[in-house]
């Protein structure tokens, strides 16, 4: 029989929020992310859209009320808005909210497709407007399909977020004008830090960028009331008076924001790791592929909540870059 006790970790913390990543692969190569000559996972690693619906439905017996897809890119995956459609007939069967982070490219040709399988929200992560400036950092030439895609995404009466890494002497300066564009295009907006995951060309602690310097020179020129409004996840909001906009800040390397952590991620091969700054793991793809997948799953997930970490273990500094060996593509962002 299926398990459906609810997902409680061993410091009590209540497990609803599953993001899942549904391939490694990717059409862009932020330089922050990943090498230009990345090494993708031979496809029959990858679980199958059936094994990723299997799991995501042995989650939301489980209590899991959000799942957000992610990767790699998740429309790059060919056929992608099966698995969406699939599990937008979820929605109202325990399964609360479907999203999905993507770079943008192909939201175009699906962001229709996602907003009739129930699809409300899209995070889309562009981290500059100035298209050389684009360019350089996802070392391909794609701004106008992005911008297209936010755009598309609005159409179909998507809610667009916006997520910005901000890096220190590059979009360091646009960070201002590139919110007041997002705000005034009904988009929210979140600043993410940037984190120390995998192996990459060039030297990520030369760009590594505090947000709250950040805060500090929008609060020169703006009102930021903050909102008390947590979403169980690492980021803090304000509300920007001049824009009326919400800006979000991510801080995981100078905030501790562990105790109210809700949330697991698995990745495209279906490890299960309890935290993306630590190591601890727990092998769903051998559970679902095993001769008893309900049980051997419903092991698996007990097995994460009792390895969880109360706490996240990044360090950046001269010298310690890529203290975690996976990138984030590969747990997801
Ligand atoms: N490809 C999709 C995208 O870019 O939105 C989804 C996956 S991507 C790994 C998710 C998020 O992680 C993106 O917003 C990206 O900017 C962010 N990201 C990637 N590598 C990062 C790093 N080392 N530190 C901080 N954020 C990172
Ligand atoms: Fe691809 Fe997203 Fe990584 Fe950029 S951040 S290379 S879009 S997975």
């Amino acid at each position: 029989m299926r398990s459906t006790s609810p997902l409680i970790d061993a410091f009590d913390r209540k497990i609803t929020y599953l993001r899942l990543s549904v391939t490694d692969r990717c059409d862009l190569r932020c330089s922050y992310c990943m090498p230009e000559r990345m090494q993708f996972l031979p496809k029959k690693e990858v679980l199958s859209l059936e094994e990723l619906h299997a799991l995501a439905k042995a989650f939301i017996a489980r209590g899991v009320t959000k799942i957000r897809l992610t990767g790699g890119e998740p429309l790059v995956r060919r056929d992608v808005i099966r698995l969406v459609q699939a599990l937008g007939g979820e929605l109202g069967n325990g399964l609360e909210e479907l999203t999905l982070t993507t770079n943008g490219t192909q939201l175009a040709r699906h962001a229709q497709a996602l907003a009739d399988a129930g699809v409300r929200r899209v995070n889309v992560s562009l981290d500059t407007r100035d298209p050389a400036l684009f360019a350089k950092l996802t070392r391909r030439d794609e701004l106008g399909r992005v911008l297209n895609g936010i755009a598309a995404a609005k159409a179909a009466g998507l809610h667009v977020k916006i997520n910005t890494v901000a890096l220190k002497d590059l979009n360091q300066a646009e960070i201002p004008v590139l919110m007041q564009w997002a705000h005034a295009q009904d988009c929210d907006m979140t600043l993410i830090e940037v984190m120390p995951l995998g192996e990459v060309e060039g030297d990520r602690v030369d760009h590594f960028l505090p947000l709250a310097a950040v805060r500090d020179e929008l609060e020169q020129r703006f009102v930021l009331t903050p909102l008390v409004e947590r979403t169980g996840g690492p980021s803090r909001y304000v509300r920007v008076g001049e824009t009326g906009g919400k800006l979000g800040f991510i801080t995981p390397l100078t905030n501790n924001f562990c105790a109210g952590c809700n949330r697991v991620r698995v990745t495209a091969t279906g490890q299960l790791y309890a935290c993306l700054g630590g190591a601890e793991k727990v092998d769903l793809r051998a559970a679902l592929r095993s001769d008893d997948p309900e049980g051997q799953v419903a092991k698996a997930l007990d097995e994460a909540m009792r390895i969880k970490p109360e706490r996240h273990h990044f360090v950046i500094a001269e010298g310690s870059e890529s203290v975690l060996e996976r990138h984030m593509s590969v747990t997801g962002g």
